[in-house]
């Protein structure tokens, strides 16, 4: 849907309009939204994308793994963590676009990413492994219990008009307070210091410029706007949006085995560079303003 819901308010998410229920919600300022705008029904915005777009029933979509939802961290296991979060599931589908279902498409595309982060030696947990429904705060439950692992959340986009295309990458920043407080522990920030978390917005960076290069897809750029996930999640949290299923051309790129294979090569290989850079700068991304001398973490 175009509206979503925090705290009981309908917010209305700017041009590009999310059809899904719960995967993302947008705070802008709620006073400039028409209220016309925050009632377009869900099915109005889904009818008029299966429109624009042919049913196209030949997508074929890679069988997911079967993992468990939340493997408990393993001690001694150094692996990186990475947490993916197929946007939707179960009796929320999402976007619905052409025949494809926006859910399918965001588990598809995170299989394709976990095989590749995989083979890089990555340990990967998903917040759902199949077509089953993860209320968003169970997502952020899931991914909290890895204090050190980095969150991708995996969405397809859509329209109310035809012309938006490309991709976008989401981060948050400020954080809510709790999850704040648990890296400001992590890295043994002082009580009141000023401690700069930036790692979100990194994290977006690298993602959307080896997506953008993989694909050829328009750069929509990376956006700072307070989401559920991204939000309550303590890591560095991120929410891709791979795409306009309400575009044509778009939508059949997306619905093409090649491109989704170069699509999930750009996502891992922006997981990939960030990991290296954490991996040669413990505080890649975190700083303490108020400090003159590194602590040496
Ligand atoms: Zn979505």
């Amino acid at each position: 849907m175009n509206s979503l819901a925090i705290g009981g308010l309908a917010l209305f998410v700017s041009a590009a309009v999310h059809l899904s229920g719960e995967g993302k919600v947008a705070v802008i300022e709620a006073t400039k939204v028409p209220k016309s705008v925050q009632s377009v029904p869900d099915e109005m915005l889904a009818r008029s994308a299966s429109r624009i777009l042919p049913p196209s029933p030949a997508v074929i979509f890679v069988k997911p793994e079967p993992v468990k939802r939340v493997a408990a961290p393993a001690a001694g296991d150094l692996r990186p963590v990475v947490i993916l979060d197929p946007g939707h599931g179960g009796r929320d589908g999402g976007t619905i676009a052409g025949g494809a279902l926006e859910k399918q498409m965001n588990l598809d595309a995170a299989t394709r990413v976990a095989k590749r982060l995989r083979k890089a030696g990555v340990r990967v947990v998903f917040t759902r492994s199949d077509d089953s429904y993860v209320s968003l705060a169970q997502r952020a439950m899931i991914a909290n219990r890895f204090v050190d692992a980095l969150f991708v959340s995996i969405h397809h986009n859509a329209s109310t008009n035809e012309s938006p295309r490309g991709v976008e990458t989401y981060y948050t920043m400020p954080k809510s307070g709790s999850a704040e407080r648990v890296q400001r522990r992590r890295f043994g920030a002082r009580s009141g210091e000023a401690f700069v978390d930036r790692r979100g917005e990194l994290l977006a960076t690298e993602i959307q410029d080896a997506f953008a290069l993989a694909t050829g897809a328009v750069d929509r750029g990376i956006k700072n706007q307070i989401l559920v996930v991204t939000r309550m999640v303590s890591c560095p949290a991120v929410l891709v949006e791979c795409g306009f299923l309400s575009n044509l051309v778009e939508a059949k790129n997306l619905r093409s085995e090649s491109y989704r294979e170069k699509m999930s090569a750009g996502i891992a290989g922006g997981i990939m560079r960030y990991l290296n850079a954490v991996a040669n700068q413990k505080m890649f991304g975190v700083s303490f303003p108020g400090r003159t001398v590194e602590s040496g973490m």
